[in-house]
């Protein structure tokens, strides 16, 4: 990273003394944990802070510390505003209504739109919290236990416990650097990946036993009514893709899951040597070549027949 611009943001962020820090929308665990570690190592160098997720924290992170702290709406005025894990604005939801452009975007996100005064957007880190961790000490930030736990929490569920294919050493250096600073790593890695409630499995089990499979293309969807007849109280997939790509044999998996504002939000999952950001983009949405997500208008028959129309098409190009 250029270090002039590592500089002028370290002056920026010492002379700010009040301060909001705002991720995205259906936050993932490098949306929290990349917020956390930001807003609390801001705290600890007595600065005031507000941290901002306009869908506020989902359950299964409320255990990180500070995590009671964050809220869904800003309230005043700010003298510096930094988006974290957003490549784009529409990403922060509501959370920045009202607000002139941010000043600092700090990002690893490919599909960034660059849309803030300072972009800090680097392709090949696992998680924005891997960021974070090197440029902290540069900004003259402290990365106490609790940002190290936040950080490394941001590492561990990004990169599905290390095992992502854009996994590096310097990740590994990194995630090794935080465990040192106080971060539990078996804490984390159980509670933010692994720990599941009793309806989130019923919820897995309608996914599964709904599979649809087209030669190396495979993929399931979640209605509102699925959640109701579990009682699964989000309208996400509960982490269900992830389990889609243990499967031998198909190189894009899908879900759809019907949001119940007439949209519907789509995640796709491939195999080294697909891009499905780029059929995500085409649909509004972003993220990696691996990973990526789109909300969609229609009905989840209608988005579900115009995405598989697309992501065929990347069969095309092998
Ligand atoms: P997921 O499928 O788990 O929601 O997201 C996979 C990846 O795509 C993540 O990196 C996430 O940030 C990104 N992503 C998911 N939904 C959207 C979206 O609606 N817009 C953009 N720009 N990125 C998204
Ligand atoms: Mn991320």
């Amino acid at each position: 990273m250029d270090e002039s611009l590592l500089q002028i943001v370290r002056k920026q962020v010492n002379s700010a003394q009040n301060l909001l820090v705002v991720s995205h929308v259906r936050p993932d665990g490098d949306a929290v944990g990349s917020l956390l570690g930001f807003g609390l190592s801001l705290q600890a160098a007595g600065k005031e802070v507000q941290m901002v997720l306009s869908d506020g924290v989902p359950g299964d992170f409320r255990h990180l510390h500070g995590s009671e702290h964050i809220r869904t709406q800003p309230e005043g005025t700010f003298d510096f505003v930094v988006t974290v894990d957003c490549s784009d604005l529409e990403r922060t939801g509501s959370a920045l209504n009202g607000y002139s452009v941010p000043d600092l975007n700090i990002d690893h996100h490919p599909t960034n739109l660059n849309f803030a005064k300072i972009n800090l957007v680097e392709v090949e880190a696992v998680a924005t919290s891997e960021m974070l961790a090197e440029y902290l000490p540069e900004f003259g930030l402290r990365i106490t236990p609790y940002v190290a736990a936040a950080l490394l929490n941001g590492i561990v569920t990004d990169t599905l416990g290390f095992r992502t294919y854009n996994m590096t050493p310097k990740a590994l250096r990194v995630a090794a650097d935080l465990v040192e600073a106080g971060a539990p790593l078996p804490e984390l890695y159980h509670r933010s990946l692994l720990s599941r409630s009793f309806n989130a499995l019923r919820y897995w089990g309608v996914g599964l036993s709904n599979l649809q499979r087209e030669e190396r293309m495979v993929w399931t969807s979640l209605s509102m009514e699925d959640r109701r007849a579990v009682s699964y109280p989000g309208r996400d997939d509960a982490d269900l893709i992830n389990i889609l790509t243990t499967l031998r044999g198909a190189d894009v998996v899908l879900i759809f899951v019907e949001q119940g504002n007439g949209r519907v939000k789509v995640s796709w999952r491939s195999q080294p040597g697909f891009d499905v950001s780029r059929i995500a983009l085409e649909f509004g949405g972003g993220g990696h070549k691996a990973a990526a997500g789109a909300e969609i208008e229609g009905t989840l028959a209608d988005v579900q027949e115009k995405v598989l129309l697309a992501t065929r098409t990347l069969f095309d190009e092998i």
